[in-house]
């Protein structure tokens, strides 16, 4: 998955990152799932009928549910992200044992159930998740068939489990995207990261092979930037940086163009679809930003159909090291 630059803006809103980083937290969402956990487990306690022995195991389930969700509460923001994985699979080895011990056969498919749908949603692609959910929800429907004897009941149980299992897997669905975006995001910019450029330029050189089109890259350095971070302190440095990145995605924008921060003042322009002539339209247009009057120097490349990603790359950054060396020579 990548960025197009012109998804990059909307990110800008502060009010809709606040709401997003509400819902979508990790250590938010880690505690919401142990309390579901924990509440799920004390929802099937009264009226229990199965053997003593099951029942205390289910009382140190939900202990357990409760301790993670007092754990990610106090220490939320100082575990790392593998603590999420970890959190996971701990979640799995609760889910089996209550399935195990559960009061009913009901109760016991439920929550196997809504694990699944949450599994789903935490791996696959929407669309798969969506399927996968469905069947889940056709498959529960006829184990309820089977042994349910009124109606009211039936839809109740159904229409409960499969609730739960929807709103869990948007949130974990919303989280994974979150994620999958930020680790692709430049913080300062909102532009594309490296790795999310380095992704992009496989993906678009799969498809440039699969539909027999051409494929472009420039390569942009702003110039003397460090004397702006000398002269006027880093955060103009920065100031500096995010003037460059937003005029440059309102010049791209809507255009399928991909552009990206590659690190430091170097940044990556990708044009699928372009030949040379194309993209120096393009570039032209992308001198034209130069806030306080700092330029910027671009070296273009356009994919011979032999070379890899990295081999393009290094001819458009050598282009751009060129130029820059000429325009200082003149
Ligand atoms: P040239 O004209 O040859 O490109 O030289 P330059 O002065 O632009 O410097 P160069 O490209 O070699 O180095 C970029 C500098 O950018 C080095 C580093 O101190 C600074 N820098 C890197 N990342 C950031 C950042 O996120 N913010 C700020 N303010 N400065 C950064
Ligand atoms: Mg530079």
């Amino acid at each position: 998955m990548g960025f197009r630059c012109g998804e990059a803006i909307p990110m800008r809103d502060e009010h809709r990152a606040r709401i997003e980083s509400m819902i979508f937290d990790p250590s938010r969402s880690a505690v919401v799932f142990f309390l579901a956990g924990a509440l799920a487990g004390l929802a099937v306690l009264p009226g229990w009928q199965g053997p003593h022995r099951s029942l205390v195991i289910m009382l140190v389930l939900i202990a357990c549910a409760f301790l993670g969700a007092g754990i990610w509460w106090a220490f939320g923001d100082r575990i790392a992200a593998w603590g999420l994985q970890v959190s996971l699979l701990i979640s799995t080895v609760i889910v089996s044992v209550a399935a195990a011990i559960g009061p009913s056969v009901h109760v016991n498919f439920s929550v196997l159930y809504i694990w699944a749908a949450v599994y789903a949603s935490l791996y696959f692609r929407p669309v798969t998740a969506v399927l996968q959910i469905g069947f889940a929800g056709i498959a529960y429907l006829v184990v309820l068939l089977t042994a349910h004897s009124s109606w009211r009941s039936l839809v109740v149980t159904w229409a409960s489990t499969f609730g739960t299992a929807i709103v869990l897997s948007v949130v974990v669905a919303g989280l994974v995207s979150l994620l999958r975006k930020s680790s692709r995001e430049d913080p300062l910019t909102r532009l594309a990261n490296r790795r999310a450029w380095d992704e992009r330029l496989d993906e678009e050189m799969e498809r440039a092979v699969r539909n027999r089109l051409p494929l472009s890259l420039a390569v942009i350095d702003i110039d003397n930037f460090k004397a702006v971070n000398d002269r006027d302190g880093h955060q103009a440095g920065d100031r500096l940086l995010r003037r460059f990145a937003d005029g440059w995605v309102g010049i791209v924008r809507g255009s399928g163009d991909f552009l990206a921060r590659l690190g430091g003042d170097e940044f990556g322009l990708l044009a699928p679809g372009s030949n040379n002539d194309g993209l120096q339209a393009i570039v032209e247009r992308l001198r034209e930003i130069s806030p306080d009057n700092v330029s910027c120097s671009i070296g273009t490349a356009t994919w011979d159909r032999g070379e890899t990603a990295a081999d393009l790359f290094r001819r458009a950054d050598e282009a751009m090291y060129l130029a820059k060396h000429t325009s200082r020579e003149t």
